[in-house]
């Protein structure tokens, strides 16, 4: 049927994808994706031929001159179906201004959901999952990078941060300087690959251990909440009046 499909993909292993994403890859008329290589390998490995159907590339450089086109086939009542390098299409990735284009002029737009990093990594880490916070990448600049992190700092949740391996030693190291070396954290890494692994440890010990490695591969980090601090309202308000009919008389 006609309408904007997102199909998720793996994150590592092939074969997490699901039978649905495969049926929307194998039927739709136009296929787009963030990697164009990426998608028609794994096209490959699942024996789905692309025939004579229109692959496109979609991604943060081509988005503006690509999504005229992309919208023209859609309001032709073509199924197309749009998938990011890795993961769920949106997540630290293209496709919301797809997504915005395709609701604004009411065309159907349908997800076929699948992997995605943050989710495998709260599923594997051991920190709490009752509620998270995705920070997604954080700034490259270190001063940047602190800012966000104490704009962060009092958030009663699970913090999930996406990074690289080139930047994480010293993210960690930020992160523990800004949140303190004592929360409970994990890198999650290569998740769903043949060197998967995952390290729990306090914030101030996994900088130190992370330091003095050089990690290679994908990596996420999750940051466990700190403690909170409660604020009693009614009894501030009741003082707070108290206080105004004094001074009132
Ligand atoms: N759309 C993807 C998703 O749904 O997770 C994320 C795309 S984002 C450009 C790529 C980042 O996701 C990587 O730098 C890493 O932080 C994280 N990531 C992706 N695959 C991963 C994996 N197998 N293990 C750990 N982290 C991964």
């Amino acid at each position: 049927a006609a309408g904007l499909y997102l199909v998720a993909v793996p994150i590592g292993t092939a074969r997490d994808i699901t039978l649905r994403a495969l049926d929307i890859l194998a039927s739709a008329e136009v296929l787009v994706a963030e990697d164009t290589r990426s998608l028609r390998h794994l096209m490959e490995i699942h024996g789905i031929s692309l025939g004579d159907r229109p692959l496109w590339a979609y991604h943060d450089h081509n988005g503006g001159k690509m999504r005229p086109r992309i919208m023209a086939a859609l309001t032709e009542g073509r199924s197309v179906a749009y998938a990011s390098e890795a993961g769920t299409p949106m997540i630290a990735d293209p496709g919301f201004d797809l997504v915005r284009s395709a609701r604004d002029e009411g065309l159907g737009v349908i997800a076929a959901p699948g992997p995605s990093a943050v989710v495998t990594a709260l599923t594997v880490a051991g920190l709490p999952t009752d509620r998270f916070l995705f920070e997604g990448f954080l700034p490259n600049s270190a001063s940047q990078r602190k800012t966000a992190l104490r704009e962060i700092a009092g958030v009663q949740a699970t913090l999930v941060f996406y990074e690289s391996p080139k930047r994480v030693a010293a993210m960690l190291r930020d992160a523990a300087e800004v949140l303190g070396p004592d929360r409970e954290a994990a890198l999650c890494r290569e998740l769903t690959k043949k060197f998967e692994e995952v390290i729990r440890a306090p914030l101030g010990q996994l900088a130190e251990e992370v330091g003095a490695r050089s990690l290679k591969g994908e990596i996420v980090v999750l940051i466990d909440r700190g403690t909170a601090i409660t604020v009693d309202e009614a009894h501030i308000e009741a003082r707070l009046r108290v206080a105004l009919e004094s001074a009132s008389v």
